[in-house]
């Protein structure tokens, strides 16, 4: 069975993994099994409707599984008022086209757990390189988003001690920026629910299915 990393920005194709690849609305994705587009906080150009128009184009595509990275970040210079915006907008596309919100978010949780409120999505909004408390998790998943575990999970003890918590159904793993192995992350994961490896992927590709309805 594969692994399925669900956000990485590592475009190499293997056998094994199926990767959500990270794209920028300018990146060309022709190539890619699998890949989301979005408008990242710390990349909003001052052309952004530009920005908007290419990602529009590209979320239409068959192998366009998911809109993002998009979100709110408290310690970037975009104006954060600008990163509303555009934010809104990339949950309109989300729900326009029917496909789920990768969400990066920094210091602004308690604004996407406002919005979601708000906007009432039918979307799955994920939480991507979910760090946090259990508190702050046990929130966000009481409104309906789940959380995406990266590399952090290999050696943050307290993280370690939230997510052996979860419910199975709360939850996807992924690489992100790093180099970690995918694989390492759904072993350390498997340890910490308590389950094998292959009943892991079998959770994972179901949670998967159940976000991207595909
Ligand atoms: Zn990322």
């Amino acid at each position: 069975m594969r692994y399925i990393d669900f956000h990485t920005h590592t475009v190499a194709k293997t056998e094994k993994v199926l990767r959500i690849c990270n794209c920028y609305p300018s990146d060309a994705v022709k190539d890619l099994e699998a890949f989301s587009v979005g408008i990242h906080p710390w990349y909003i150009h001052e052309d952004w409707e530009t920005q908007l128009a290419l990602l529009k184009e590209k979320a239409q595509g068959e192998n366009c599984y998911a809109i993002g990275e998009c979100g709110l970040d408290k310690l970037t210079d975009t104006d954060f008022e600008l990163q509303e915006v555009l934010f809104r907008k990339q949950v309109a596309i989300s729900e326009a086209i029917q496909k789920p919100l990768i969400i990066h978010c920094v210091k602004a949780f308690q604004e996407i757990y406002n919005l979601k409120k708000e906007l009432q999505p039918t979307q799955t909004w994920v939480l991507h390189g979910f760090v946090k408390s259990e508190q702050l998790a046990n929130q966000m998943l009481s409104i309906g988003c789940k959380l995406s575990f990266g590399n952090t999970l290999l050696e943050n003890l307290k993280l370690q001690r939230t997510f052996a918590k979860l419910n199975v159904t709360d939850f996807v793993l992924e690489t992100d920026t790093t180099e970690v192995a995918i694989e390492e992350i759904y072993k350390k994961a498997a340890i910490l629910q308590k389950l094998g490896v292959s009943s892991m992927q079998q959770q994972i590709e179901h949670n998967c299915k159940e976000i991207f309805k595909r």
